[in-house]
This record gives structure tokens, sequence and C-alpha cells, in this order.
């Protein structure tokens, strides 16, 4: 018997733990919609054939895109919106008749996050670590607030990279050993890496550490949640049931943290 359920996809590399696929199918409970939402492991050589396959099913809706993949789709889709094409990567995969549309959610769920912790970038110093689509993500978001935007890499050439592509003109690329003369002057901490940044504490006073990585920390759950709901409300057209999905989603975190 085929699926007949409306599908939305997790594409990426070992997926099948991700708390998206709890807060997701909350929300399409609590908003009375029969679809389901299936974390889909893919390795690189298939993504194509995925994306295809996609393509021709009607009965799935949309996909997240997350690591490795967010940038390897890009050529694969009908239409990229111009902030997934700024940010150089896709998170969110919508449908459109038979044409798939990428967009990318982590900036606005980085920003609505960071609302959300009452933090306001506006003229402040930012420390960015990473140089990958997520901190393009945060960097692209950050631009138009912050005051100065530093951006500190493992691979500098990758953080000059970024800071070309996004026209970051106040503040600028940095190495990893340049990370202790910048980090007294940031009121924002970014890290935007899968690692630990190497920081035994933080600097006195006002400086906010946002980690991105949603297993280890509370701001990157939060984040995850935000670009959880606008990517909801791309495949639905609705407001996305916040409550529910950030009930689902301290649940899941509480059952992996068990
Ligand atoms: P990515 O494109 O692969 O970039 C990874 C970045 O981390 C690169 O700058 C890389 O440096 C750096 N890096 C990797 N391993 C490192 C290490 N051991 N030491 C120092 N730097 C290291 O990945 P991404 O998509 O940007 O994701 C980055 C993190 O953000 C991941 O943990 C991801 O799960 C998280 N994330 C969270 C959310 C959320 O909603 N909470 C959303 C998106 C991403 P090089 O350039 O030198 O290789």
């Amino acid at each position: 018997m085929p699926e007949t359920k409306p599908r939305v996809l997790l594409l990426g590399a070992s997926v099948q733990q991700s708390f998206s696929v709890a807060f997701q199918n909350a929300g399409f409970l609590a908003a009375g919609l029969d679809w389901r939402y299936e974390a889909a492991d893919v390795a690189p050589g298939r993504l194509e054939s995925v994306i295809a396959e996609m393509r021709q099913d009607p009965g799935i809706v949309g996909a997240n895109v997350t690591v490795p993949h967010k940038e390897a789709v890009f050529p694969l889709l009908d239409m990229v919106d111009a902030n997934a094409r700024l940010i150089g990567a896709v998170n969110t995969i919508s449908r459109a008749g038979d044409r798939l549309l990428g967009s990318n959610t982590d900036g606005a769920g980085f920003m609505a996050a960071l609302r959300e912790l009452g933090f306001d970038p506006a003229k402040k110093t930012a420390v960015i670590v990473g140089a990958g689509g997520a901190a393009r993500a945060v960097v692209a978001a950050l631009k138009a607030h912050a005051g100065l935007l530093w951006v500190v890499n493992r691979s500098l050439a990758r953080a000059e990279q970024l800071c070309r592509d996004l026209a970051v003109d106040r503040g600028g690329a940095l190495a990893r050993a340049d990370l202790d003369r910048v980090i007294g002057t940031a009121s924002l901490l970014v890290n935007a890496t899968p690692a630990d940044i190497g920081i035994d504490r933080l600097p006195a006073g006002s400086t906010i550490y946002f980690d991105l990585r949603s297993r280890r920390s509370s701001s990157g759950r939060l984040m995850l949640l935000h670009q959880g709901l606008a990517s909801f409300e791309i495949w639905t057209g609705r407001p996305a049931p916040a409550a529910a999905m950030r009930a689902a989603l301290a649940l899941a975190a509480q059952g992996a943290a068990a």
C-alpha cells in the first residue's frame, strides 16, 4: 500500500535522532494536519536521486536539509530565494506544483532566539566562531544590526571568503589565534562550529554566549525551534503551533539527556 499521507523529509547524514522529527510531528498534530515528518539519511552520492524522486512525488510536500547537503542541494532545485543565495545554503525546500524551491530559515531562527533571550544586537560587537553555512546565516542576519562583526575560523581563508561574500565592512575575518584579542570587546559570542571553542571563561560583563549546537545548549535548541517554526509556516502556509512544538522539543531534549 503506497504512503498517502503528505510527508516532509529531513535530508541529511545521521538524522534519525534529530529533535526536528519530534517537534515538527507535534506541530502537524496540533495544527490538525495528517502529515508526517520523516528523517531520511542520505549519503552524498544519493542526494541527486532523492531530490528527483521528491520532485516526482507530490505526496512529499517539502523538506529540511542539513549537514552535509545544504550547499550541494543548490543546483538540484528549480529556484533558490535571494536570502538562501546570499547565505550560500538551503535548509528548507518547499514545493510549487512540480517545482522545488529552496530557502533558509537559520538566520531568522537565530534572530528570533536572540530576541527571546532579550538580547538586542543593535550597534553591539559580535564575534562569530565558524565560517560554514550556519555562520553565514548568522552573519547575514546580524549584519544589518550589529556594530562590529568579527568572524573567527580555523581556516582563515574561509572566514575571509565569508566576509567578502557577505560584504562585512565593519569588523572582518580573523584567525583562531586572534580570538583572545577580540573576545573582551564582544557583547555577543557565537559558536557556529560543531566543536567546543576552547574558551575557559567568558569575560565579565554583558557578553552573551550563543552556542548553535542543539544537543549541547539551550540557545542552540531555541534557534532550532525558531528555524523550525519558520519552515513549518513555509510548508503549510499556516501559523506554526509554537507552544506544542516548543513542548515537544523540550521533551525530546529531556529524553536525549536521560
Ligand atoms: P559546516 O558548514 O560544516 O561548517 C563547520 C564550521 O565549523 C567550519 O567553519 C569549520 O571550520 C568549523 N569547525 C569544524 N570542526 C571544527 C573544529 N574541530 N575546531 C574548530 N572549528 C571547527 O557546518 P554548519 O552547517 O555551519 O554547522 C555548524 C554548527 O551549527 C553545527 O554544530 C550545526 O549542528 C549547528 N547548527 C545549528 C542550527 C540550529 O538551529 N541550532 C542550525 C544550523 C547549524 P573550517 O572551515 O576550518 O573547516
